[in-house]
């Protein structure tokens, strides 16, 4: 199997990150022994799974670096935001939980503050936060995040606003260190960017075109996940059936499902996000033949108007769409599909949102995320005009919404009195009596009974809601 060539440059950049890391931790170690003070850091990850995981590399480094993780802005030295550039009122939000330091800054001149993520690749949002956020210490892109202890500890000498933003794709780089939220599941990231340019998407602008990982470089880490006590990872790409085209190797994301299905220890597998245009036969095929991938299918279908999914540069109709979703159901019976929505987007009528609900009917979704079109600067759809009212726009929504609630919650119905297996998250967040897991089908369900997080037990559903779904143990198959 060929390899990347960058590799031979990465394991070099690698080194000297490696070496500044240990250059901080021994400062952090020096100032600790004067002072007794232990140092901390908070990250703050907006967006999507794969900021979440980029967030895990930053703080592996931080914590290499000799810090502590905190939630309290107060007792942090470091805090980054990872930012996202997806929607809109993102941005906002950004700006606002920026300036709300500008008094500890103050009170603390040695707090670094450190942006980076998607909205970093963009030049307006750099300007602003030049211009109006200048206790900002650094800034960063999505491309140089191998490279943040070079970055960081420039910033800790500067005085002034470090801005470190790669244009271009950048490559690969493995072995970053990783701090993990949870043991027991895991984000691996097996490929990077996104070729579609749906037209009112930013990612392909921000993130750059396809890079698929070594499937070795996957293989291993999972490998090591599984050693450490992982059961489940979550496969993460913008379009991970697209896996595997830019290597030239003959292997692609099918191939490598069966060959995570192989690895001990590991009992679960998912991936997202599936582009319906490459999701493929020997896919489907992989999906049914390999007994860890779960029976769920995040499948976005955007819009049901074939006009619409033209303007939305998504390469598919609705037959094709109802067909490829027809053949899933038919190989895996009781798959839960999940799916994203855009209402509103620019062109459409209330006629062509019929075709929507026309779909949502027809698939009978498990869950959809619902959005209301929302402009991003930069992409085709931005500059398309829109034909119907914001108040047409809030009716359709809403009527998408209610539709959407009833058959999720005709769907859970269907879970009463049955006993499913569930992988044990901890504590439930609503009620701490009960625990909290996921079904295989990635149904929440909040249950009594003892078990350790990590466990995989059987749950006897005895009362269903629209998104969640309450139980209780009956047999305990594994400890
Ligand atoms: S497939 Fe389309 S929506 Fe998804 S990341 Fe790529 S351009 Fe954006």
């Amino acid at each position: 199997m060929t390899r990347r060539e960058t590799d031979h440059v990465t394991s070099e950049v690698i080194k000297q990150q490696n070496e500044i890391i240990e250059r901080i931790r021994q400062n952090n170690e020096n100032e600790y022994q004067k002072t007794g003070r232990m140092k901390y850091y908070r990250v703050i990850t907006y967006g999507c799974q794969q900021n979440n995981s980029d967030s895990e590399k930053l703080k592996g480094m931080l914590r290499l670096m000799g810090y502590n993780q905190t939630e309290n802005n107060e007792e942090a030295d470091v805090i980054l935001f990872n930012t996202c550039c997806v929607r809109e009122n993102a941005e906002m939000k950004l700006y606002g939980n920026i300036g709300a330091l500008k008094g500890l800054k103050k009170k603390k001149p040695d707090l670094i503050i450190g942006v980076c993520g998607c909205m970093m690749q963009q030049k307006h949002a750099v300007d602003m936060i030049k211009e109006k956020y200048s206790h900002v210490d650094l800034i960063f892109g999505t491309h140089n995040i191998y490279k943040f202890p070079e970055i960081f500890e420039k910033a800790l000498h500067e005085k002034y606003t470090l801005i470190d933003i790669l244009d271009t794709d950048g490559f690969i780089v493995e072995n970053i260190p990783v701090e993990r939220d949870e043991k027991h599941k895991a984000w691996v990231t097996i490929m990077y960017g996104c070729n579609n340019f749906c037209s009112y998407c930013i990612v392909p602008y921000v993130r750059g075109r396809e890079r698929s990982r070594n499937p070795e470089d996957i293989i291993e880490e999972i490998r090591s996940l599984s050693q450490d006590g992982c059961k489940e990872v979550m496969l993460l790409g913008q379009n991970v059936n697209s896996y595997g085209k830019d290597l030239k190797i003959g292997f692609d994301f099918a191939d490598l499902l069966y060959k995570i299905n192989s690895i001990d220890g590991i009992e679960r597998i998912r991936f997202m996000t599936s582009h319906p245009k490459d999701l493929s036969d020997k896919l489907i095929k992989a999906m049914c033949e390999c007994s860890k991938v779960c029976e769920h299918l995040h499948l976005p279908f955007q819009a049901g108007s074939n006009k619409i999914l033209k303007l939305m540069n998504r390469k598919y109709t609705k037959e094709e769409y109802l067909e490829k979703v027809n053949k899933i159901k038919e190989a895996i019976p009781g798959i839960a599909l999940t799916t994203d929505i855009i209402v509103g987007f620019p062109g459409e009528t209330t006629e062509d949102f019929e075709e929507t609900l026309d779909v949502v009917r027809k698939v009978r979704f498990d869950q959809a995320f619902t959005f209301i079109y929302s402009k991003r600067e930069g992409t085709a759809a931005a500059k398309m005009m829109d034909v119907i009212s914001e108040e047409e726009k809030r009716n359709n929504f809403n009527r998408l919404v209610e539709v959407q609630n009833q058959i999720s919650r005709e769907i859970n119905e269907s879970y009463k009195d049955n006993i499913y297996e569930v992988l044990v998250d901890g504590p439930s967040k609503t009620n701490k009596n009960m625990l909290t897991g996921r079904t295989r089908t990635g149904k929440v369900v909040n249950f009594k009974g003892e078990a350790k997080i990590g466990e995989l037990v059987n749950v006897k559903i005895n009362e269903v809601h629209s998104f969640s779904l309450n139980g209780e143990i009956v047999i305990n198959n594994q400890s």
